[in-house]
């Protein structure tokens, strides 16, 4: 196969273009398509054969433009200077062209050949706008492709230009921006330092790193450092940017920016015509009532309650089913196998652990269908703005939202969204911050406490401990702006997207992608550790003599004194009672049970018993397993009754387990730190040292905080 038949694409273009979606139109695949910035986070690769060729593509971040501000502009423009695609594939919105070709232009001063997918036609249809793709294509010297992501219209006319570009067939890239006499008076001598020096222009296109010097890119100063021709080529730069300032009044890289917006004015003057002009579109009359500055935050807060509590009245049922289900299948391997260990790994340990787990896909799976349809629709973006007025006041950045709202689902992507803001000290804070959204695996947590203990007001207390995490992310973003991150956040500026309508499939996708990482979570992270438990909470094994059981016994004797013979109830009761203080006391002699008297000490100013001590330490690896070692301690009970009890009845006979407890524990899972995957996410994203400070910050919060409230509690309670 020669170089010319392995062709690489980069797909690139602003954010929400729909470039994710052409990626997977493309090549089959299907990738995670999100209505707002920080989705893509990491280049996708998929590979397409076509008769003898294979192309190569990446969804690369969206951005605006090639400054090299945020760490997806880092990102992109990195990609296309060292790995130098053959072809950039430019996925531009059509019902927002000229700010899609800002990006465009700068694809082309950069040297490689640009096609441009006119994405969204059907959108820019409907609203009147007209595009000429032949007009457009050769007054800007690339060529245009109408495209329909979702339908996948035009992919077969896009790979045939990139065939063109590819066998030469096609001049690319022969008309560039033209930025004025007077500008490019400048450029042109600074060109030709750059040429000159053959490091750079190896490295780079002379004209693009001319006029990014004008532009006063840091990073493109950056990279001139060290060469011996660097100083020569600066001073001309700065004294050029310098001239053009004065000469039109304007800094200079306002000047090009105007210089570049001109330009496309006139490429589309002739090839866009808009036919119709609506007077108001939906999108803005229901933004009229959406984003109104004083109802915007109680909207948001509604939408979020109105959805809580629908996801706990509809859940319900199935979580029953699904809980009988798995008391059944415990119930008839218990009848069906002799009582040895393999019996007790399998009930106990299995069941007992990841059917815990499991039993809450109903939640997960209805949960994220709603947050789902949100993200579709459009209203998430909204959020940030909604909520960044407020945010702003407390010293986080708008755009933290995006990565925060990501955080109630899961912290690995969140922390990796973050990665939008431009800012280091906005984005620090947003990642310190992100694990306070409770998430998708502490629900489970939540919703088993709260059922067990609050049954009516189950929903609203697994809302208050949302909102009290979302509480104490804002303080804690006070009190951090004000102490080691010192500074203003810095403006937020981004276009909303408008108003679409969810397509089934897009949702159900989503939906199944998260209940599919659960499960998958529960089959293997959580099953592992299901069985580390079962072994821990097992062994050393313990069996009581005859003479402890008669003690036992003796004991029920004097707490049930006989009254008139021993009744076949009465017999049941004793052989019950004889059985549970033995199972109890198996689990206090196993290693899980050492391990949670030892720890006790701690978490005795917050109330919790070895279980609960033992359960919130577990937790560490990954916060469902809480659930699965909850389900583990708790076996004592769960078996052999004719009606077997669920977790959530284990939970709410428990002596120690008082409304209060519980609530504590909420809160105590809520707050302490993230499981290992996100601290090891946070770790790549910020560091070591930031990283540890989370550590430190959340236990130390976690702790105190739910001692405080447990002693507070108790005082009013007696
Ligand atoms: P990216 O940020 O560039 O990767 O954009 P996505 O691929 O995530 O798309 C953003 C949204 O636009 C998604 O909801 C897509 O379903 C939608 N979308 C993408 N292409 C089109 C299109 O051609 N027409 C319409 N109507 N919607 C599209
Ligand atoms: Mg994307």
């Amino acid at each position: 196969m020669t170089a010319v038949n392995n062709i690489k694409i980069a797909l690139a273009g602003n954010p929400n273009s729909g470039k994710t979606t052409l990626f997977n139109a493309l090549t089959g695949a299907h990738r995670k398509v999100g209505n707002y910035p920080g989705v893509t986070v990491e280049k996708l690769e998929g590979v397409v054969q076509r008769g003898d060729r294979r192309y190569h593509f990446v969804d690369l971040p969206g951005i605006y433009s090639l400054t090299a501000y945020s760490i997806d502009e880092v990102v992109t423009r990195d990609f296309i200077i060292n790995e130098k695609p053959d072809v950039i594939v430019d996925v531009m919105d059509s019902t927002n062209l000229e700010r899609n070709l800002y990006l465009c232009l700068q694809f082309q001063e950069l040297r490689i050949p640009v096609v441009g997918a006119l994405n969204m036609t059907d959108e820019a249809e409907a609203k009147g706008i007209r595009i000429d793709e032949q007009s457009l294509a050769a007054s800007l010297g690339i060529p245009m492709v109408k495209t329909v992501g979702p339908k996948g219209m035009g992919m077969e006319v896009l790979l045939d230009r990139v065939d063109k570009i590819i066998d030469g067939k096609t001049e690319n890239g022969v008309h560039m921006v033209n930025y004025g006499s007077e500008i490019e008076d400048k450029l042109e001598p600074l060109q030709k330092l750059i040429a000159g020096d053959a490091v750079f222009a190896e490295r780079y296109p002379p004209r693009w790193l001319a006029v990014k010097l004008l532009e006063k890119d840091t990073a493109a100063f950056k990279q001139l450092e060290g060469h011996k021709n660097a100083a020569r080529i600066v001073d001309a730069a700065q004294e050029s940017a310098l001239w053009i300032g004065k000469h039109f009044g304007r800094d200079a890289e306002i000047v090009i920016s105007e210089q570049r917006y001109g330009y496309i004015r006139g490429a589309t003057r002739e090839s866009v015509k808009i036919v119709k002009q609506s007077d108001f579109s939906l999108t803005e009359r229901i933004d009229r009532v959406i984003m109104n500055g004083l109802l915007a935050l109680p909207i948001f807060i509604l939408i979020l309650w109105g959805i809580f509590q629908i996801t706990f009245a509809v859940s319900e049922y199935p979580m029953a089913w699904l809980e009988a289900f798995f008391s059944f299948l415990s119930e008839s391997l218990t009848n069906v196998l002799p009582d040895n260990l393999f019996r007790s790994l399998l009930v106990d340990g299995v069941i007992g652990g990841v059917g815990g787990v499991l039993s809450f896909v109903p939640q997960v799976v209805i949960l994220f269908f709603f947050l789902s349809i949100l993200e579709d629709v459009g209203y998430m973006a909204r959020a940030a703005f909604a909520t960044d007025k407020f945010l702003h006041s407390i010293g986080l950045h708008g755009q933290s939202v995006f990565p925060m709202m990501l955080g109630f689902g899961c912290s690995v992507p969140a922390i990796m969204a973050s990665r939008t803001l431009k800012n280091p000290r906005d984005r620090i804070l947003t990642v310190l911050l992100t694990p306070f959204m409770s998430c998708g695996a502490k629900l489970p947590v939540h919703v088993l406490l709260a059922a067990a203990l609050f049954s009516e007001n189950q929903a609203n207390m697994v809302i208050l401990i949302y909102a009290i995490g979302v509480v104490l992310a804002l303080i804690s973003a006070f009190i951090l702006r004000r102490t080691v991150l010192k500074g203003d956040p810095t403006p937020f500026v981004m276009e909303l997207p408008p108003y679409r309508a969810p397509t089934l499939r897009g949702v159900l996708w989503h939906v199944w992608e998260k209940t599919w990482f659960y499960i998958k979570k529960a089959g293997t992270i959580i099953l592992a550790i299901s069985i580390i438990i079962w072994v821990i909470t097992t062994f050393p094994r313990y069996e009581a003599s005859d003479a402890e059981r008669e003690g036992f016994a003796a004991t029920f004797y004097a707490e049930n004194p006989l009254t008139d013979g021993g009744d076949e109830e009465y017999e049941e009761m004793l052989s019950q009672y004889v059985e549970t203080v033995e199972v109890q006391l198996a689990l206090e002699n196993s290693f899980a049970g050492k391990l949670g008297h030892f720890i006790e000490p701690i978490f005795r100013p917050l109330g919790f018993d070895w279980k609960l001590a033992t359960a919130g330490i577990t937790g560490f690896a990954a916060k469902e397993v809480i659930v699965s070692t909850l389900g583990i301690l708790y076996r004592v009970g769960a078996e052999e009754d004719e009606e077997s009890e669920g977790l959530r009845e284990s939970i709410a006979s428990d002596p120690n387990m008082t409304p209060l407890v519980a609530f504590v524990f909420m809160l105590f899972v809520l707050i302490i730190p993230p499981c290992i995957a996100a601290l090891g996410t946070m770790k790549a994203e910020i560091g070591l040292k930031w990283t540890a400070f989370q550590i430190t910050f959340t236990t130390i919060l976690g702790w105190s905080l739910s001692a405080i409230v447990f002693q507070i509690g108790s005082l009013l309670i007696h």
